[in-house]
């Protein structure tokens, strides 16, 4: 028996679970299907889920801000659900070569209604008085900044969804897609589904997809190693997560006294090996674990005297040669109604409240009408127009 429906969304990590409930929300009739057997069993459940409105390309900041605000009113938005979203506020340290990228970013930021503000060495102090800010030239605070549980968010999306009427199909890995009269038919592992649209959220696993259809996706799935630490009981709790762009590593106090630490830096995610993201290492190598701990004991000196450090994993991001989504509907490669938000390069838990709006009005209405989204057209990568970060960091692009 085939199942049918009007959108398939093939993926159920952040992203196609807000693709599913922006759909729902908007009474259409939606399947989600996911090659696993719980929803967020990608990605997702991975993240270190930051969430903050510091960018600098404009329009994915605009995204950040807006998916910020859905994250603070996310219990308003899904009743009876919680992404539990823990504001910490995020401090940004740059070095003298970015102080001046950092101030411009600051006024753009600004003009679109983001709330962040430079701070100077003693407010710096004053907001974590653990962090050394001497290596920094400048340093930028935002205070409502956060993050929240991933998983539980992906969830709360569906289950929302699915009191809107949207279906789910789990450990139906798609195989195949075809064209099917004015649709597609999708060949899963969990028999045949055939919708009028289909969109792909499908994270580091797009490339297979999208080359079965004859499209060139230029994203490469890379390991992303994060290393678990444990605070001393004098650092407890809710604290500011710090991003040090002087080192390239970000600092994420988590829950009573968890530290995990990972990397901005293009070295350790774009230069790294491609890899399958069905069997890769998921362990941490003991030189990443070095490097890691060099700069948190650096910059949290307390971490290098009292911290211990417990664990790490490896995830892995679906960069894109300018770290930044694509969004798309495959038209222009023959593929009408078919859509794809992917290559999301680490840093897409943040946007999915925004993604499943736009991704939404893509299918239903054909176009997204509030701010232009043509620049994350897949053809950029062709055409020359790569997105541009004023920073070398890719993630915080
Ligand atoms: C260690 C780590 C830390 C991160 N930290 C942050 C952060 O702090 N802030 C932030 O914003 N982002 C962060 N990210 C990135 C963020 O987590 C991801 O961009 C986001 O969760 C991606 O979600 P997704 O739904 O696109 O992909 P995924 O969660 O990977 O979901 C894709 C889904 O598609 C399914 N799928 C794929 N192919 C098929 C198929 N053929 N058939 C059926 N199902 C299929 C998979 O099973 C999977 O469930 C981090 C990522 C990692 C790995």
């Amino acid at each position: 028996m085939e199942a049918r429906t009007d959108v398939a969304v093939v993926g159920a990590g952040s992203t196609g679970a807000s693709v599913l409930y922006h759909l729902a929300e908007a009474a259409t009739d939606c399947l989600l299907i996911d090659q696993g057997e719980q929803i967020a069993s990608g990605q997702t459940s991975r993240s270190t889920a930051l969430v903050r409105t510091h960018y600098t390309v404009e329009t994915v900041a605009r995204m950040a801000l807006l998916s910020y605000n859905f994250f603070r009113c996310f219990e308003k938005n899904l009743p009876g659900r919680s992404a539990g979203y823990v504001e910490t506020g995020l401090l940004i340290g740059v070095d003298s070569k970015s102080e001046k990228a950092v101030k411009d970013n600051m006024v753009m930021l600004r003009g679109l209604g983001a709330i962040t503000d430079l701070v100077d060495m003693e407010e710096a102090r004053r907001l974590e008085p653990f962090l050394d800010p001497s290596p920094f030239a400048a340093l930028v605070f935002e205070p409502h900044a956060g993050y929240a549980e991933p998983s539980a968010t992906a969830s709360a999306f569906v289950s929302a969804a699915k009191e809107h009427g949207a279906k789910t199909m789990m450990g139906a890995r798609v195989i195949k897609i075809t064209r099917s009269g004015n649709g597609y038919r999708l060949d899963t592992a969990a028999g045949g589904v055939v919708a009028r649209k289909v969109v792909l959220a499908t994270g580091p696993w797009s490339k297979p997809i999208f080359a079965s259809l004859g499209i060139g996706l230029p994203m490469k799935a890379v390991r992303h190693p994060v290393a678990i630490y444990r605070r001393p009981p004098e650092y407890p709790g809710t604290r500011p997560v710090i991003f040090d762009l002087v080192n390239a590593g970000y600092y994420k106090p988590e829950g009573r006294q968890s530290l995990i630490v990972g990397s901005l830096e293009l070295e350790l995610d774009i230069s790294g090996t491609e890899v399958d993201p069905d069997g890769y290492r998921t362990d941490i190598t003991s030189e990443e674990m070095t490097k890691l701990s060099g700069w948190v004991m650096g910059a949290l000196p307390v971490m290098a005297s009292k911290g211990v450090y417990e664990r790490g994993y490896a995830g892995v991001y679906d960069n894109t040669p300018d770290e930044q989504p694509v969004i798309d509907e495959l038209s222009d490669y023959g593929f009408e109604n078919l859509f794809c938000l992917v290559g999301l390069s680490g840093h897409g838990f943040k946007l999915a409240p925004e993604f499943g709006r736009i991704m939404a009005a893509l299918v239903n209405e054909g176009a997204f009408k509030d701010y232009d989204v043509s620049p994350f057209r897949l053809r950029r990568f062709t055409e020359g127009k790569l997105l541009k970060s004023r920073y070398e960091f890719g993630t915080i692009g």
